[in-house]
């Protein structure tokens, strides 16, 4: 994950702010590639207008498909669902799912709480040709999994691969942007976008797009780090879900709000997320700036793509703290298309 492969072709280009077009900013903060090694420094600026903090100058249309390596973890599948042609393996179940577990009372639940199943918010569709959509779907496993929920379920990704994936698998899925799919109007009855809306060049344009393509009363249910906690300000440069050159925006609850209001979406719910990893994945950060080939700071710097179930458990009481205090890493926003519009 962590390799020396540089990528000298990004180029960068200044913008105005992506939410309300002000060209006054001020620098906020520089950083470099922690997660693939992108070269180059990268910089955040503050909108004085409106306080959003975004990437600028940020990777041109042209070449940022080049801040995404082949082995960027969120392009990788982790379940093993078979493509079309290929014959069916046996299915894999998950050890909380096994027997012995469901024998011991209580240890099930613990898990699922653990997995903060909340965090991935399906919305109680009664209809019996409830339409969904995900934006930035990869190679489809949350797709496979609503299907299997008894949904019809569409699909766009960005990069090609993870895409060709996703159809192997059966899925409809466009490769390119919600913008090049042209869906017609009101045609789903929800859409979801894990860890998307913070790489959107134009998060406004798209978010419209989502409005335009939900029916009225369908929700938009999708997740972003969250730059309101306490996180980035402790780690700083080396916070985890800073992510750069690749997060270009960092939304707090307060510029979501702003945001969704002004394209007419209700006023949203967020749920904090019970989670540390990215705390873990900071601290792995930090570690390897002062310990560089520390084979401490790889194994936490990987634990939030690999978390591991004792270390989990063990941070689980300080996680569901935060979130109380509403200083989660990661929230999941929870909106709708208002059912007059
Ligand atoms: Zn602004």
């Amino acid at each position: 994950m962590m390799d020396d492969s540089t990528n000298p072709q990004v180029q960068l280009e200044p913008t105005a702010c992506p939410l309300c077009g002000a060209t006054d900013a001020t620098p906020y903060r520089a950083g470099r590639d922690l997660h693939y090694g992108v070269s180059g420094l990268f910089h955040l600026a503050r909108c004085r207008s409106c306080r959003h903090v975004y990437m600028n100058p940020r990777p041109t249309a042209e070449t940022v498909a080049l801040c995404y390596p082949q082995q960027y973890a969120p392009h990788q599948s982790d379940e093993a669902t078979p493509c079309e042609s290929e014959p069916a393996p046996l299915a894999r179940r998950p050890w909380y799912l096994s027997r012995l577990v469901k024998s011991v009372p209580g240890l099930r639940g613990l898990y699922y709480w653990l997995e903060d199943k909340k965090a991935e918010f399906i919305p109680p569709i009664l209809n019996t040709e409830k339409q969904a959509l995900e934006l930035g779907c990869a190679s489809g496993d949350f797709l496979i999994r609503l299907r299997e929920m008894g949904w019809k379920v569409n699909g766009v990704e960005l990069v090609a691969e993870p895409a060709s994936r996703a159809r192997k698998r059966g899925l409809a899925v466009h490769t390119g942007t919600l913008e090049t799919a042209a869906f017609p109007d009101a045609a789903f009855d929800a859409v979801f976008a894990w860890m998307v809306v913070e790489h959107l060049r134009d998060p406004k344009f798209t978010l419209g797009e989502v409005h335009r393509v939900l029916k009225p009363g369908g929700w938009f249910v999708f997740s972003v780090p969250n730059f309101g906690c306490w996180e980035p300000h402790v780690f700083r440069q080396y916070w985890y879900a800073l992510d750069l050159p690749r997060h270009l925006h960092h939304f707090t609850p307060r510029s979501l709000t702003n945001l969704l209001s002004h394209l007419g979406f209700e006023q949203p719910r967020f749920v904090h997320q019970r989670s540390l990893l990215y705390v873990v994945g900071s601290l792995g950060f930090v570690w390897q700036a002062l310990r560089p080939q520390s084979p401490l700071a790889t194994r936490l710097i990987r634990f939030p793509d690999q978390p591991s179930l004792g270390v989990q458990l063990a941070l689980a009481p300080f996680a569901k703290l935060l979130a109380l205090m509403r200083q989660g890493g990661r929230l999941t926003v929870v909106t709708r298309r208002p059912e007059a519009s």
